[in-house]
């Protein structure tokens, strides 16, 4: 089989490796396609320091159930049939203790970042039988490669309980922003606000349902003015000290901000818009396991628009001059999957 392996900082090359076997509880399953995410670009140029040399990527995954391993014969599970996976993987002893907030387990492994464990940007790759996501056989299959983003999407809507509210922003209108939009809308909120600097990005968080500003034509704040004011929740996207502000500014008094972009891992805060303003900063990472079954059934009953998020595919042969080109801002409005089953 095709593996992308990471040969060293801004280098994948394909390599030729054997099929991997399904151990006791895992399955093989057989990628369709698999999404490039920012952490992948940030691994791949060595920025984030979040993936080594050697390692094959990959995390926002679908394909097909292609064997199944000793003991998942009784899991319902079927050979052909299309399924997600969740990267997050606990060991069996944690599940009980952290039900419902599975994220938190610092004994967890993260499928496509943990260097060890061979990923999804291969033709095979093996996975815990638990972490499977069955799909069903009628949706556009490479759209179960949206689910882990989306799921990291309706987490950190439902962390920072903006179904609660009609109105939202959200600062940066790249992938996770997009995401965010799309989980905003399909929670139910119904006036969605996007600031984003690239005009395609605008576009595309538009046909999402957003109503999108461009934050370098005019403050944030003066726009939400002739819109019916500061918004109750903000969840930032981009996750650097002048999009916090943005956000912090952009939420009337006792708002609340969402940090799920991961852009600096220091800022620099106006302390007094959450002290004497009372506003509340709540972080959110990947997602529980609900959140992604979850995500999992939205993308699976949504509409047209959850194909909107896919700007392009690609093949493995390709991958390398595109993680480059990503890397270097080529101004693609969303996400790149990388195809393997073509
Ligand atoms: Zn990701």
């Amino acid at each position: 089989m095709r593996a992308l392996v990471l040969r060293k900082m801004g280098e994948l090359v394909l390599e030729e490796r054997e099929i991997p076997s399904p151990g006791e509880g895992e399955v093989l399953l057989r990628v369709v396609a698999t999404g490039i995410c920012g952490s992948d670009i940030h691994g791949y140029t060595g920025a984030n320091g979040r993936r080594v040399p050697g390692q094959v990527m990959g995390h926002e995954s679908v394909g097909t159930v292609a064997a199944l391993g000793p003991g998942v014969e009784g899991s319902g599970l079927a050979v052909g049939q299309p399924a997600t996976f969740n990267p997050v993987v606990l060991p069996v002893e944690d599940a009980e203790a952290f039900a419902g907030r599975e994220q938190h387990s610092p004994n967890k492994t993260v499928i496509g970042v943990a260097p060890e464990i061979p990923a999804a940007f291969a033709d095979y790759l093996v996975v815990p039988a638990r972490n499977i996501v069955p799909l069903p056989d009628d949706m556009p299959i490479e759209r179960g490669a949206l689910v882990e983003p989306l799921a990291v999407a309706l987490h950190a809507v439902r962390r920072v309980r903006a179904a609660e509210h009609s109105r939202a922003l959200v600062v940066g209108g790249g992938p996770i922003g997009q995401s965010v939009v799309l989980a905003l809308r399909l929670e139910g909120v119904r006036t969605v606000f996007v600031s984003e600097v690239d005009p395609a990005r605008r576009a595309l968080c538009e046909r999402l349902g957003a109503t999108a500003m461009d934050p370098e034509a005019g403050s944030i704040l003066a726009f939400l003015e002739t819109h019916g004011g500061p918004v109750p929740v903000a969840l930032d996207a981009v996750g650097i000290s002048v999009t916090v502000a943005d956000a912090l500014n952009a939420t009337e008094f006792g708002g609340s901000v969402c940090l799920v972009g991961m852009g600096a891992r220091r800022l620099d805060l106006d302390a007094y818009r959450i002290s004497t303003e009372e506003r509340t900063i709540v972080g959110s990472f990947t997602y529980s396991a609900a959140d992604f079954a979850d995500a999992a059934a939205l993308v699976a009953g949504g509409g047209d628009e959850i194909g909107e998020l896919i700007s392009r595919e690609v093949a493995p042969e390709d991958a390398d001059a595109t993680f480059t080109a990503l890397a270097g801002r080529d101004g693609t409005a969303g996400k790149v999957l990388v195809r393997f089953d073509r």
